[in-house]
């Protein structure tokens, strides 16, 4: 029996998640489930699979969870706070991790569960992209493992070597959906709406991850967070453009051998794979009929209507600060997008400008130092934002 915590257990990630474990109540029991203010959901989530722990990062959300609950006689604690989130992912009674919470609010949980030595499953890829080398050092002293949960990069890890080495290894490809703007013109671009940019064609996510996969950010977090996970030099990470999202990555061999692995595109694939590795389980997802499909199409992405992948491999070869300035910017632009206060184009222009106001500057060395690089570069977009806002 593992025992799993699930970070953002509200959200697209960790439904799927609970969807998983609710298959196999006698392999996984719940611990903790961490939210930030969806009392709600987290309410009927304690209700189904009566974890020990339920965290709310919102006091207020925290006590009408917990009046709810003992109206039900439940045995769940409620806690609350910035780091109570933290406090489960790190407790002893915990074996697995997912780390599901949305953008850099999940670095402080995360960076917690690797220093615990967890086997953390990682969904949330702004906190490897921004604090990358941090958190891999935290990863080694903890003792930890992390087992990707982006499709991609758990792709990429069932097509590498079974023994962790790389031998042979010439090239990750990452693929790309290319989103719902792939074959929209850049003047059209200028004008899309906030539902358009979430309606996602192949995947159901959250809004923030739908809108980095409109603008293709995603994609080059993505390559970023390959980097750091799989210790690839980045002249050896590419992207290819695969509407259908049935091909999840590849890996190049020096033979001439291209392993791919393939599947329907719903994340409790990846998330069971994760949970259960190096087992397998069923994952509720049905499997891939390649007959009906029929065909498969791949194409390079075009940079000149998605200049939020070249800038973020940019800043994946700039290195240091970068990623981690280019995360914070991203994550201030999206919100503004979503909040109709800047345009969808603007997005990539916050970002540029705030890489260029401190995106040279050094390497975070700890987690204090990630967290002031991130808190300068969010100013620094505000102060772009605000230029721009309509
Ligand atoms: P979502 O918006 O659906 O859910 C976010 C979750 O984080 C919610 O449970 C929310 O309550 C929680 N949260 C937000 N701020 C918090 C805070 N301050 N404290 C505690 N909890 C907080 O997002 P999602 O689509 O599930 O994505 C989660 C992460 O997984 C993201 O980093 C995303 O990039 C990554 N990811 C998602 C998918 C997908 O298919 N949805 C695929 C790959 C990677
Ligand atoms: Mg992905």
């Amino acid at each position: 029996m593992k025992r799993i915590t699930i970070l953002g257990a509200t959200g697209s990630i960790g439904e799927s998640t609970l969807d998983v474990v609710g298959r196999h109540p006698d392999r996984y029991r719940v611990f903790a489930l961490a939210a930030r203010h969806s009392h709600e959901r987290l309410l009927a989530q304690c209700l189904r699979f009566e974890p020990a722990y339920a965290v709310l990062a919102d006091p207020k959300a925290a006590a009408l969870l917990r009046e709810q609950l003992a109206r039900h006689n439940s045995r769940t604690e409620v806690l609350e706070g910035p780091h109570a989130a933290a406090q489960v992912a790190a407790a002893a009674e915990t074996d697995l991790v997912m780390a599901a919470i949305v953008g850099a609010a999940g670095l402080a949980s995360t960076l917690a569960a690797a220093r615990a030595g967890k086997t953390i499953l990682l969904a949330n890829k702004e906190a490897i992209v921004m604090a990358g080398p941090v958190f891999l050092a935290a990863v080694r002293d903890g003792g930890a493992r992390v087992l990707p949960i982006d499709s991609e990069h758990n792709a990429v890890f069932q097509c590498l070597p079974a023994d962790g080495s790389r031998i042979g290894v010439r090239r990750i490809v990452l693929t790309a959906s290319g989103g719902p703007f792939r074959s929209m013109s850049e003047s059209d671009m200028e004008r899309v709406t906030p539902e358009q940019a979430v309606a996602h064609p192949n995947w159901s996510m959250g809004r923030k991850i739908s809108v980095d996969s409109a603008t293709m950010m995603n994609k080059g977090l993505e390559l970023i967070e390959a980097h750091f996970l799989f210790e690839m030099p980045p002249e050896r990470l590419d992207v290819l453009i695969h509407p259908q999202s049935i091909v999840h990555s590849m890996v190049e061999y020096v033979d001439g051998s291209l392993l791919a692995q393939l599947g329907n595109p719903d994340m409790r694939t990846p998330i069971a794979h994760a949970m259960a590795w190096p087992a397998r389980i069923d994952s509720g997802v049905s499997m891939l009929d390649l007959a009906a499909h029929g065909r498969l199409d791949f194409e390079l992405p075009d940079p000149a209507r998605f200049p939020c992948l070249r800038l973020a491999r940019e800043a994946l070869s700039a290195g240091a600060a970068a990623p981690c300035v280019l995360n914070a910017a991203n994550e201030i632009a999206v919100d503004a997008f979503l909040d109709r206060r800047i345009r969808f184009t603007d997005i990539f222009r916050v970002c540029e400008a705030t890489l260029d106001d401190i995106g040279a500057a050094g390497a975070p060395a700890d987690t204090e130092a990630v967290i002031a690089l991130d808190a300068s570069a969010r100013s620094a977009a505000n102060l772009h934002l605000s230029r721009l806002a309509r």
